[in-house]
């Protein structure tokens, strides 16, 4: 299992490396650089924590129908310009926290750039770049046998209840399948929060071993499923 964040929201680090500290486990945090720098100190502490800090472009662009993203729309982007984009965060992470960041999550889970005929995915384009890309609001788990790294599925952690999730971390564990929640914020509750409550109760449950789970970073886990499948981390797709 992997616990992930997008977007390097305020409250991941004031709220949220507090309650892994205290169980001894590490998230993966994908981060749009520009905002590491309201808390860089935090973002470094992170770090030192073993928490993983992963890519999720410089400007985030996503469909123009999100009305944020009007301005920076996936239908107006071209693989050229997409590539410009991550190459350009890359660059500004490493500045910033001294990593090159190997897991990538698509901005609004979304993979495509261009309209109509024109539409390209930009999946090889991560493929290349990264071990791994992360999608969201997905309808299941990876089958580590068969998940493709560029496009690991993800289910949404914001708003849920524990009683909510506790049956699939069950059938996780149960079918040997590789669950991937993606959150926002960390918080009591609200919009784009994953409740501290049922943080706290995935934790303590992945925390004793008794339980039989594994919860690691997005890296570390597609690595070991990697090398596992016969091919050595960070080997380029063709
Ligand atoms: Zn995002």
């Amino acid at each position: 299992m992997s616990l992930t964040f997008d977007d390097a929201r305020l409250s991941q680090v004031d709220v949220g490396l507090a309650l892994f500290q205290r169980h001894g486990l590490r998230a993966t945090f994908y981060v749009s650089p520009d905002r590491l720098d309201a808390r860089l100190d935090r973002w470094k502490e992170a770090v030192r924590q073993g928490h993983e800090i992963g890519h999720h472009s410089l400007t985030h662009p996503c469909t123009g129908n999100f009305t944020f993203s009007q301005g920076n729309a996936l239908e107006d982007y071209t693989l050229e310009r997409m590539g410009a984009d991550l190459a350009e965060a890359t660059v500004a992470i490493e500045r910033r926290l001294g990593l090159r960041p190997v897991s990538f999550a698509y901005p609004c889970g979304q993979t495509f750039v261009g309209r109509g005929v024109n539409t390209r995915s930009y999946v090889p384009l991560v493929a290349r770049l990264f071990e791994s890309g992360r999608l969201w609001l997905c309808e299941d788990m990876n089958d580590p046998l068969r998940y493709d790294p560029a496009q690991v599925m993800a289910l949404e952690l914001d708003g849920k209840t524990f009683l909510e999730v506790r049956p699939l971390l069950e059938r996780a564990r149960e079918q040997g399948r590789w669950l991937v929640f993606a959150g926002h914020e960390i918080g009591a509750g609200g919009r784009q929060t994953t409740r501290v409550d049922t943080l706290e109760a995935i934790l303590a449950m992945a925390a004793d071993p008794a339980n039989g789970f594994w919860l690691d970073t997005v890296g570390v886990i597609n690595r070991y499923v990697q090398e596992r499948r016969g091919r050595p981390a960070g080997t380029a797709v063709p």
